[in-house]
């Protein structure tokens, strides 16, 4: 079996109730998420629109999925009628078409914003300006059908901890300035989750930890 029940039941312990576990489980195959859920994993996170959507109807409808990669705003339709949680929302014009498709969809979508933080150029998100500048407008007010939980943020590629601490602490302090009314602080992956959750973190992110090493996809 390619899931490692023994690492997962240890980091729920670990994570105790205050943490939500996303199992992240892009290029894994539907098999290894139901061996996930039948140890009681519910929430499962996924970075591919299109294989999202050939993942859902194969596996138990009480998943909760999260979108959490880069969501280009002409697939957002595909995934708005059932995403629990769209994680990395980068821009207004992002936030505008999940709200357009959500309100044809009837329902009301949960997002999250995503922070720029990392050195790297290729990760996506908002720095602070124009997070404030997002929350401030009218366009963001007039939205009825989606509701911002908080913020997501990915740290650099790095194993140096006092860089990865301060840019948890980036993130959290916006979401500290800007999160009345929010209840999601989603970062930490497998190699900085630990560090994530002491920095505030309330939702991680793990994908290899559990499922093993993905080979690359192009
Ligand atoms: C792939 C991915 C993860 C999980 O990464 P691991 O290192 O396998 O835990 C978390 N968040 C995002 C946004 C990802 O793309």
């Amino acid at each position: 079996m390619a899931v490692n029940a023994e690492q997962y039941r240890s980091l729920i312990q670990e994570l105790g109730p205050d943490v939500t576990l996303v199992a992240v489980s892009k290029t894994k195959p539907a098999e290894d998420i139901q061996a996930l859920y039948e140890l009681g994993q519910r929430d499962f996170g996924e970075n591919y629109v299109q294989e999202l959507t050939e993942k859902v109807p194969a596996l138990p409808k009480d998943i909760r999925w999260h979108f959490i990669g880069h969501l280009q705003s002409n697939k957002v339709k595909y995934i708005v009628p059932f995403v629990h949680l769209i994680q990395g929302v980068d821009s207004l014009k992002l936030l505008k078409e999940i709200d357009k498709q959500s309100a044809k969809a009837g329902r009301v979508t949960d997002c999250l914003l995503q922070i720029h933080i990392a050195t790297e150029e290729t990760k996506f998100g908002l720095d602070g300006p124009e997070l404030a500048a997002l929350l401030v407008s009218d366009e963001f007010a007039s939205m009825k059908h989606i509701r911002v939980r908080g913020l997501m943020g990915m740290a650099s590629f790095s194993h140096d901890q006092e860089l990865l601490k301060k840019e948890f602490t980036v993130i959290r302090e916006l979401y500290k300035q800007h999160g009345s009314g929010w209840d999601t602080l989603s970062m930490g992956m497998s190699s900085d989750y630990r560090l994530a959750v002491q920095e505030g973190s309330t939702m991680v992110r793990v994908g290899s930890l559990l499922f093993g090493a993905r080979t690359p996809v192009s």
